[in-house]
């Protein structure tokens, strides 16, 4: 099996965490662009893991080898497990960017849910919380209220669980995004530079865009 790629980002607190849950992000952007971003200092944002469209494994803060610190990668956000409010899940979780322009259009990559499937089981075996389905949350459950809609409507949660917690049943993970702006986006993708540089800008700012308005229906 392939070993994992270690980057030097500088955004985490060196304090290990207690982690309770594992929450799935979409990149918006390459992995490429991803690993500068999560390298920036001035962006002062950086997931644990970092999963490409070919399956391999970045981890740009420490989780795997059994001490997670503290990544920032979900901000402010909240997260009700039916007995406890959990705030700031940051101080909680380890966070996993799965790189796709925009999860509500465009599907992720059989390797990356195969990938996805290698770090859940690696880390279900380092922090025995990641045992339970229930401990797999979306950014968008957790921070919703603000916008964030990842990974969105094209990651497979069911096919996620099946493959990742084949014994328990699968938890209910619904996309945020309203089906009427994901319409839009789609007409969006049509007009969109296939890949490099230019790509990555109009995604990183479809992005926001997306925020925008998935904060404005949340109101
Ligand atoms: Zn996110």
């Amino acid at each position: 099996m392939t070993a994992i790629h270690p980057i030097v980002s500088p955004n985490f607190d060196p304090q290990p965490i207690d982690v309770r849950f594992l929450v799935l992000h979409y990149t918006a952007v390459d992995l490429a662009r991803t690993l500068e971003i999560f390298t920036d200092p001035a962006r002062k944002v950086a997931a644990h893991l970092v999963v490409d469209v070919d399956g391999a494994i970045y981890e740009c803060v420490p989780c795997w080898a059994g001490v997670a610190l503290r990544g920032w990668h979900a901000g402010v956000s909240h997260w009700h497990d039916g007995l406890t409010r959990w705030e700031a899940l940051n101080d909680w979780s380890i966070g996993v960017e799965i790189v796709n322009f925009n999860g509500n259009i465009f599907p992720f990559t059989d390797a990356q849910y195969r990938a996805l499937a290698r770090v859940v089981g690696h880390l279900r075996g380092q922090y025995p919380a990641l045992a339970q389905a229930e401990a797999v949350l979306s950014h968008e459950q957790i921070a919703g209220f603000r916008g964030k809609a990842d990974p969105g409507w094209c990651f497979d949660w069911p096919r996620f669980f099946t493959m990742c917690y084949p014994d328990q049943p699968a938890p209910v993970r619904a996309p945020i995004c309203p089906p009427a702006l994901r319409a839009a986006l789609a007409r969006l993708s049509e007009v969109a530079p296939a890949n490099g540089s230019r790509a990555n800008a109009f995604w990183e700012r479809v992005s926001l865009l997306t925020e925008t308005a998935v904060a404005l229906a949340q109101r």
